[in-house]
């Protein structure tokens, strides 16, 4: 199978670097040229546990030099997939698939206004990757990843997308209820992320404070609601969860605190901005995430 990554950052370079290590044909494709030089040149270096490795792994600025591909995964932001995407299209034929394993809401549905929806899996990811620099990334953390059908089907292709990555040492498991998992995430980032944000905490030290727990409460219930109208089960106890999750990475900067901290565009058009959207759809009120998101977006269009 011919693997082409669309967005080579801290993410793409993780999968590309395991599935090229196992022997695959996988090519890395990014717009950063320095990045993209660096590994062609030394090789892609991944820092884990405090020790470096380095991966021979075809990368390449011209997408259109990578000829077609059987899989393509998108690993940029959410804000660039629809570019990316554009740019992807001289990667197709008849039978390639597009998976993405990006983070929050409605990814499908930018990638299917391009491609046919047939061609879209989706997949939820709970590795975790740090870009240094121009060829080098940490591993920080490894977690299970899913992949499904759009319409929840077992097919070949997802069973056997599944394998390629079990083979390179990505543990996966095909998911026949692949939304459900995708707004599980989701929720965990709805009470994490832009509060943790815009309170300049880490994550650890939002359940130190009765003000932080009591907007994660809120923001974690009017996305279950959401969630819920949306005909989305939701299992067990989010706000449960999330306090865990806050608790099993105390110590980490969150990543929309970090893209606020180094005044980068964050993803939060597709998390808590993404519920604002689906609770209008459902004429559900989601003020706490509305006013979130406008905070995080004031916050962007006002760097300086
Ligand atoms: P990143 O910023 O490190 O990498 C994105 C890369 O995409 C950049 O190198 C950028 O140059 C490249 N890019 C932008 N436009 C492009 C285009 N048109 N063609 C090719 N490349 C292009 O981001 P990341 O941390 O790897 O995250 C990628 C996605 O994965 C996000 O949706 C994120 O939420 C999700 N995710 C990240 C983590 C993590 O631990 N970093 C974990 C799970 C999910």
């Amino acid at each position: 199978m011919k693997t082409v990554i669309m967005g080579a950052g801290a993410m793409g370079s993780l999968f590309g670097g395991f599935l090229a290590s196992s022997g695959e044909d996988v090519s890395l494709v990014d717009i950063w040229k320095e990045h993209v030089e660096a590994i062609r040149s030394k090789g892609l270096m991944i820092e884990e546990k405090g020790h470096e490795k380095t991966v021979r792994v075809h990368a390449t600025t011209e997408v259109s030099s990578v000829g077609k591909a059987d899989l393509v995964i998108l690993f940029v932001k959410t804000y660039h997939t629809e570019k990316a995407v554009s740019d992807a299209r001289v990667l197709e034929k008849e039978n390639t698939v597009f998976l993405t394993l990006q983070n929050g809401l409605g990814n499908e549905d930018v990638i299917g206004r391009q491609v046919k929806r047939e061609k879209v899996l989706l997949g939820v990811t709970n590795q975790g990757a740090t870009l240094l620099g121009p060829g080098r990334i940490r591993h920080g953390g490894s977690g299970k990843t899913y992949l499904g059908e759009l319409n929840g089907r077992e097919t070949d292709r997802v069973r056997e997308i599944t394998r390629l990555f079990e083979k390179a040492g990505i543990e996966a498991e095909v998911a026949s209820a692949i939304q459900s998992l995708i707004w599980e995430k989701l929720l965990i980032n709805i009470g994490i992320n832009a509060l943790a944000a815009l309170t300049n905490l880490k994550n650890g030290q939002l359940l130190e404070h009765p003000e932080t727990l009591m907007l994660m409460d809120v923001l974690v219930s009017e996305a279950v609601a959401v969630a819920r109208g949306k005909g989305i089960s939701v299992e067990g106890n989010p706000i449960d969860k999330v306090k865990i999750v806050a608790e099993a990475t105390k110590a980490n900067r969150c990543s929309m605190g970090q893209d606020l901290d180094n005044k980068r565009r964050t993803e939060i058009d597709v998390i808590n901005g993404a519920v604002v959207k689906e609770a209008e759809r459902l004429g559900l009120s989601v003020p706490y995430n509305r006013m979130l998101t406008n905070l995080i977006k004031v916050i962007e269009k006002t760097y300086h």
